[in-house]
This record gives structure tokens, C-alpha cells and sequence, in this order.
């Protein structure tokens, strides 16, 4: 059981949510909106609480009616591929159902941005004359795949990230026996998504390309052979963005605490000072591209190939 005392930070969330409820402001349709690894689930279970509570004050739930210790009809539509209309119409007609524990049945489907038209469409005749009883929270990454007339009838709720030092302290609580050095990498590229966090720190792929990585930017490129990468080039290239960005980012603001890698600030600083915003520019490009290469199926030694000639081109790492 999930409660938003479980849940760190989202005071923007959290205030909205609590707005809403204090204001009686319940509607039929709830859209989290966030990104992957973000806790979407947690925060859709935690109002799916709040919503079978019978006296929730603010985001508490009272723990002891007949809301809270009784039978909950909570019905999670969870697929490994797009949401189908077959999907939806066993939702539906689980709907057409009289609840019978709880005076409410709440229905949750996550991904929903991967439901067909054809399953929107199926999904919006009920959104658009629920059952009295009925609640559906749809967790998304982009509210824009849902069509309109979904979202109108749905209050949007974008969910937000944590900060950096909360990502911190969780993955420290979670994972005694990490080092520091992964506890902070994985803290810096989760971007504030402590799911993502939680899979990158004991992804070994990750850890050996970050290191892969940081080497690349630091010595010749010329020695860089994709046959040495231990982890998945996409993952690597997408590091390799990231430093990039962070040297963009250190020299347009002369301050590095915007930077997703802060671990290695002192690399990101004297490799941004050593290079013009044109040169970091075309080598962010130049990552970027090879990823793309690779996702249409170039080799990876061409693709990888041929951002090494651009970068020693370009950057100044001595
Ligand atoms: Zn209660």
C-alpha cells in the first residue's frame, strides 16, 4: 500500500493534488503525465488510496474505514506492447459491473499514450458517461498521443522529477553495498527519475560505458576502437551527449550546477575551457548523428568510425 508519505518531494504535485481534494474537485479522469522511471505508478497508486478513503484529509488517508481497510476494486491495465481495444473492452466491461467492497472501483492503465485509436476511441465512450463509481487514472510519457477528447474530460497532472540529492538519498538508503562513485553516476543521469536511477546503478553496461566515455573525451580519439566498449553503443553515445551538453551548458552559464554529470565537474570545466561553443556544438551533433546512424542500421564501426575523425578534428583535449 502505497501512501504519499512514500513519495519524495513533488511538492508541485502534491500541493495540486491536495488543491483539488480540498477544493472537492474530483473528476471521473486523471492523466499522470511524466517521464519514464519517473513513479508514475507510485503517485497513481497513492491517489487510488486516497480516492477509497472515505475521510482523506489532504493527501492522508484516515487508515480505518471501510475505504481503507476494506476490499478496494483497483483494476491496472499493464501490457508489454501498445494497449489494444480488446484490452479496453475487457476494462469496459469490467465497468458495467457493480462494485461491491468499496462504493468506488478505480481503474488504472499505465502507458495508456500506447493505446491504439481504435482502444482511445473504445476508452472515450466510457470516459464520456462513466458509471458513477468508476475512476481512471491514465499514466502517460506524452499527454499528446491521447487524443482530445480524452483529455478534456481528465484532469492533467504533470508528476515532475525529484531533485538530484533526492535520487541521492534514496539509492544510498536502498543500496548499502554500492560504491559512492555509482551511487553518484547514477544519480546524475537518471535526470531526476528515481526508477531509472534504481535500474542504471547496478547496470554494469552503464557503468562501463560512462567510464568508456569519459575516457573518450579525455584522451585521443584515435585510440577509441568500438570492439573495446563493453556495454551497448547507444547507451554510450547518449553519455557521451550528455558531456557534451554539460560543456555547453558550463560555458554559456560559468556555473556547474545545472550539469548532469556534477561527479566529474572539474573534467566537464577544463575540457569546456580548452574548446569554443562551436567546436562543443559540432561535437554534440556529431554524437548525436552517429546514434542515428546506428539506429538505421549503419555498422557501428563506420558510424563510430567516422565521429572519431570528427571529434579529433574538432576538439582540443591536451
Ligand atoms: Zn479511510
Amino acid at each position: 500500500m502505497t501512501g504519499f508519505d512514500d513519495i519524495k518531494g513533488r511538492k508541485p504535485l502534491k500541493n495540486q493534488l491536495k488543491k483539488l481534494i480540498d477544493k472537492g474537485r474530483i473528476s471521473h479522469g486523471y492523466i499522470f503525465e511524466g517521464p519514464k522511471g519517473s513513479g508514475k505508478k507510485l503517485i497513481a497508486d497513492a491517489f487510488a488510496e486516497l480516492l477509497f478513503c472515505y475521510n482523506q484529509k489532504g493527501l492522508e488517508t484516515c487508515k480505518t474505514c471501510k475505504g481503507c481497510t476494506g476490499y478496494k476494486e483497483k483494476y491496472v491495465l499493464e501490457t508489454e506492447k501498445s494497449i489494444s481495444v480488446d484490452d479496453i473492452r475487457s476494462l469496459v466491461a469490467d465497468t458495467e459491473l457493480m462494485p461491491f467492497g468499496n462504493n468506488r472501483k478505480i481503474y488504472i492503465i499505465h502507458d495508456a499514450d500506447t493505446m491504439t485509436d481504435q482502444a482511445q476511441n473504445a476508452f472515450l465512450k466510457t470516459l464520456e458517461e462513466p458509471p458513477p463509481y468508476a475512476f481512471f487514472m491514465l499514466t502517460v510519457t506524452n499527454s499528446e498521443q491521447i487524443i482530445d477528447t480524452i483529455r478534456s474530460r481528465c484532469i492533467i497532472l504533470y508528476t515532475g522529477v525529484n531533485t538530484k540529492q533526492e535520487v541521492l538519498e534514496y539509492l544510498e538508503q536502498n543500496n548499502p553495498d554500492a560504491d559512492t562513485k555509482s551511487i553518484y553516476a547514477a544519480a546524475c543521469f537518471a535526470e531526476g527519475c528515481i526508477g531509472r536511477a534504481a535500474g542504471l546503478i547496478n547496470d554494469q553496461s552503464f557503468i562501463q560505458c560512462r567510464k568508456t566515455a569519459v575516457d573518450y573525451i579525455t584522451k585521443s580519439q584515435q585510440d577509441f576502437d568500438i570492439k573495446d566498449l563493453k556495454g551497448d553503443v547507444l547507451v554510450f553515445l547518449e553519455i557521451l551527449q550528455s558531456l557534451f551538453r554539460d560543456m555547453l551548458v558550463y560555458k554559456a552559464t560559468n556555473d556547474s550546477s545545472n550539469l548532469i554529470n556534477t561527479d566529474i565537474s572539474d573534467i566537464i570545466k577544463r575540457t569546456a575551457e580548452r574548446n569554443s561553443s562551436k567546436s562543443l556544438l559540432i561535437a554534440f551533433n556529431s554524437a548525436m548523428k552517429a546514434s542515428e546512424y546506428i539506429k538505421d542500421n549503419v555498422s557501428q564501426s563506420i558510424a563510430i568510425g567516422t565521429l572519431n575523425i570528427e571529434l579529433m578534428e574538432e576538439l582540443n583535449i591536451w
